[in-house]
Parts: C-alpha cells; structure tokens; sequence
C-alpha cells in the first residue's frame, strides 16, 4: 500500500505542533468522517473522509452546508491519519496550520455508485451519504475542469461541494450559526482560551489524547483523613499512604497586617497541608509530572529551618518514581523522585516537603528546558507597585512578540512569568532570549533596576533574574506552598489581574485559594498546549 501520509508528516513538524503524527494507518476499514472548524490564517471546515484506514481531506473555505442552492469550493488537501478524527486543540503559531481547530461534526459515510472510493476520486467525482450530528444526506464532491478554474497553487486541487435536494436538505442553512463542537460542545474561542486535550504525538495513539481537565478528588478522601487520628493509612488516589503527626502544625498563623490574613487565624497542621494537597494535586501535576523533583524540606514546620532535599530515600513507597541523572558528579544527588502520580504529591507533603521546585527539563531530555522564565526578584527597595511596572512591562512586550505566556504570584514577594517553548532549545538558548527581553525592559525603567549579581551592590533595587534559565536550577511551581505563615500559594494568574488593585503576591493561601481555583480555573493550563518557538526580537 502506498505510504498516503507522506505529504503529511513531509508539511510539519511533530516536535512543535500538538497533531497525531499518525504513524500507522487503522488496519481495520471504517467508514468514519469528521469536520473541523480550523481558524488558522484564514477560516476554513477541514472535511475528511475515511478511505483505506486514512482520511481523505478537503479544505472548504465557507465550510459545508445542507443548502441545496449553494456550491461551495473545496480544496482537496492531503491525507491525513486516522488519529485525526478526534484532534481538537491548538495548533502553535508559526506552524503549518497554526490555529485553533474544534471537531465541528463527526459520524459515518458511506461512498455512493462506487465501493472504491479512492478510485472515485482519482476519477474526480465522489458521492458520500453522511450520518452527522448535523451534516445529513447527500454530499457531492467533483473536482473542476482545469479549463474552467485557474489551477490552485501547489498540490492542491480546486474541488466543488454541494448538497442534493434530498430529504434533508435546508435551504438557507448556515454552517456558521452552529459553531459548537460535537466532541467537547466548545466554540473555537473556548478551545484556544483552554485547550482542553493535549495530544501526544510520541505515544500510541490509544494514550496519546490526555485530558487536561483534572479528576478532582471526592469528598469521602477527605472525610477518611479526618477520621485517621495521629497516623494511619490514607486511601487516596487508589495508592495507601501511611501519613503520620497528623496534627503537628507545620505553618505558623498567619500574621495579623500579612497579605494573607484572609484566612483563619490558627495555625496550619499537617492533617490541613494534606488536604490541601490532595486536593490540589490533579490540578498542579501537569507542571511536574516527568521532572525530578527538588523537595523543600521543613520536618519541624515552616517556622524552623529548612533544607533541599533532593534524593528519592530508601523508605519511599515502591510506586514512586525515581530517575537518574546521568550528569550526576560525584558527592551529588543520583536518584532524584519524580511525581507522575497525585498520590506522590501527598507522599511527599507527608515526607515534610512545603515547596514543589520541578526541574525545568524533562526527565527524558534533561537539557531542554519547557519554559523560558522571567523571575522578577524585588530587592528591598522595590515597593509592590513597582514590580507590577515591571511585571506589566513584560506583558507589553511579550504581547508584541506575540508569545503565550502567564504571569504568576510567588505566595512571598515576587513574580514569575512562564513562557513554554518547544522541544529542541538549550538552557543558554532560553537565557539568552529572557537576558534580551530583560534589558529591553530594564532600559524603560532604569531607575527600579540592577544588573549586578551581589545582593549588596543592587542597592535594594530588583533583579531581572535571567540566570534561573540553567539545568538543576528550579522555581517554586505553580500551586504549591509556600513555607511561610499562614501557607501562602504561589498561584498562576490571568494577564489582567496584574491591574487588580486588590493583587498581592501572598494573598492566597492553602485556605483561600481553592475557592479562587473553583472560580477562575487554571490560568497556566493554555501554557500546557502552547509550546511555542521563541520569537527574534531587536
Ligand atoms: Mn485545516
């Protein structure tokens, strides 16, 4: 069987664009069909059909209607795989087809007057009967006369949709006043706001769709580690942990003029840390999970010292994931834990960890990091409004570079913007690219702002620290813990709450921050899908 796909996987790029490489075409014939409402340059509803275990595709402009009066051109484009009947998401900008795409309908087909579709439109003419949620009857494809259209560009043939006078034909009807996906019920604005699947493309097909919409945990978790009395075994997340000094405060009371003096005043066991974590574990994981994990250790609370744990120890549960750094030199840490699992989180919370810091490269490719991050470190002297100067600053800047990217609260005193790249940089690549953007904005404000590298010669001014971009070198993430009175969490933001006058770094702790999750969601979960190449910029 010829190779159909080859034109496919020729025209991108698998290690940028979130679209299933489609590696194998099905072994079994189905007779499947999907549209996709893509916005990408311009806005076009991808029609496929199933022939031979790939999707033959059309591009049509003004998308596919049941209105019988109406022909509409369709581009035939090529093959695409199997995999792409359910692909909804965003494809990044800059990649071919970059744009948001919903599975617009979905159902079945079967071909008309012919039971050899390819040859039908080898031929130039193919009759499909569809069995959609909203597309019905009779389709007619048929390429035109050569004579009649200027030949399109490239591979790219100039075909004719249109619907027959059948019983379910509408006259009138508007493909555009039904703008909702049949998959997900989403609009293409929803999706690009929220991507709500990430696909794989280097798994299996099978597992290769992730839902980034977490399983929030139930209630009766909660009520069972409320009835452990000083330790026991916690059923959580299908693991059994053993959680001990369940009532040990690890968080002293918030302080009464402190950011965070929302919540209630007592001070914060290690029964309420556990809840909380538990809770929050489904939403923080994408941002740690296949990372090693460098754990903030405070066994006797946030109010003693604490100290870098990094090794996976001995005691931990067999379930736990370790990885080996290769680069490891002697007398450093070899094994380091990797949570791919919530229940890891709680292990850890329950091991005295009040602070998540992923490494910023995976496991798999430990130096190429996922994010390009912009740490704004106030000094002494930085007042709360004038990091938001310079918090704002990047927003402009980053919003002409056109890049995705998400500002977040540290829960003390900082702010951190998180920019996702795509596979293939280096650590001195992203550092290089923040150290330019820095400079760019340090030269509008020189007066909030040092360059130099001891805390002393800053003057109290704040650092724009590009040098967090390095191998081993981590930030807090997002959602975790602070160790700090009162447990403030460092929490992803939306761009506009930076000109919320009520915005503190610490104003959210373990105690208010899921009502504020439940409220707003996830403002970092559209990083997830948006890996993205770093733009130039002078
Ligand atoms: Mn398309």
């Amino acid at each position: 069987m010829p190779d159909f796909l080859e034109t496919y996987r020729r025209k991108r790029d698998f290690t940028r664009t979130p679209e299933p490489a489609g590696a194998d075409v099905r072994p079994e014939t189905g007779n499947s069909f999907v549209v996709q409402r893509h916005r990408a340059s311009s806005l076009h509803y991808d029609l496929r059909f199933e022939v031979d275990g790939v999707l033959v595709s059309w591009a049509v402009p003004k998308g596919p209607t049941l209105d019988p009066k109406v022909r509409r051109l369709a581009m035939h484009v090529e093959d695409h795989p199997i995999d792409y009947l359910h692909f909804e998401g965003v494809i990044p900008s800059g990649e071919y087809g970059g744009g948001d795409v919903i599975v617009w309908d979905t159902g079945t087909w079967e071909p008309i007057h012919t039971d050899d579709s390819r040859t039908a439109i080898e031929k130039g003419e193919l009759h499909a009967e569809v069995y959609g949620e909203k597309l019905r009857g009779r389709l007619v494809l048929v390429r035109r006369d050569d004579k009649g259209e200027r030949a399109p560009q490239g591979d790219k043939e100039a075909w004719m949709l249109l619907h027959k006078h059948d019983d379910h034909a509408v006259e009138g009807w508007d493909p555009e006043e039904h703008p909702r996906s049949v998959l997900s019920g989403r609009t293409n604005e929803e999706v690009k706001a929220d991507p709500h699947h990430a696909w794989h493309s280097d798994r299996p097909a099978d597992e290769a769709e992730v839902s980034l919409l977490p399983t929030q945990l139930d209630d009766d978790a909660i009520d069972a580690l409320s009835e452990i009395e000083k330790e026991g075994t916690w059923e959580v997340f299908g693991r059994s942990l053993k959680v001990t000094n369940l009532d040990k405060v690890l968080f002293p009371a918030p302080g009464k003029d402190g950011g965070n003096s929302k919540g209630s005043g007592a001070p914060v066991t290690k029964r309420e840390l556990l809840a909380y974590v538990a809770r929050i574990a489904p939403v923080a994981l994408p941002y740690l999970e296949g990372r090693a994990l460098n754990l903030h250790r405070f066994p006797d609370g946030a109010g003693a010292k604490g100290f870098w744990h990094k090794a996976r120890p001995d005691h931990a549960p067999e379930w736990l994931r370790g990885w080996d750094n290769p680069d490891a030199d002697e007398g450093e840490t070899t094994t380091y834990v990797v949570a791919d699992e919530p229940a890891a989180l709680v292990w850890a919370a329950n091991f005295g960890a009040l602070e998540w810091h992923p490494w910023n490269s995976r496991t798999a490719a430990p130096h190429e990091p996922s994010y390009a991050l912009i740490d704004l470190d106030p000094g002494e002297k930085t007042t709360w409004e004038d990091l938001l100067v310079l918090a704002r600053l990047h927003r402009t800047a980053l919003e002409e570079l056109g890049v995705t990217a998400r500002p977040k609260v540290t829960g003390k005193r900082g702010i951190q913007i998180w920019v996702p790249v795509v596979d293939g940089y280096s650590f001195e690549d992203t550092r290089e690219w923040v150290k330019g953007l820095a400079r760019t904005v340090g030269k509008v404000v020189p007066e909030l702002v040092s360059w130099e590298w001891e805390v002393k010669k800053r003057k109290g001014l704040a650092r724009l620290d590009y040098t967090q971009n390095a191998i081993n070198k981590t930030l807090v993430g997002p959602w975790s813990m602070r160790p700090a009175p009162g447990a403030p969490v460092s929490v992803p933001l939306t761009w506009d709450e930076l000109d919320d006058p009520d915005l503190r770094p610490d104003r959210w702790t373990i105690r208010t921050v899921l009502d504020r999750l439940e409220e707003k969601g996830d403002p970092f979960r559209v990083l997830l899908g948006s890996a993205q190449e770093l733009p130039a910029f002078t």
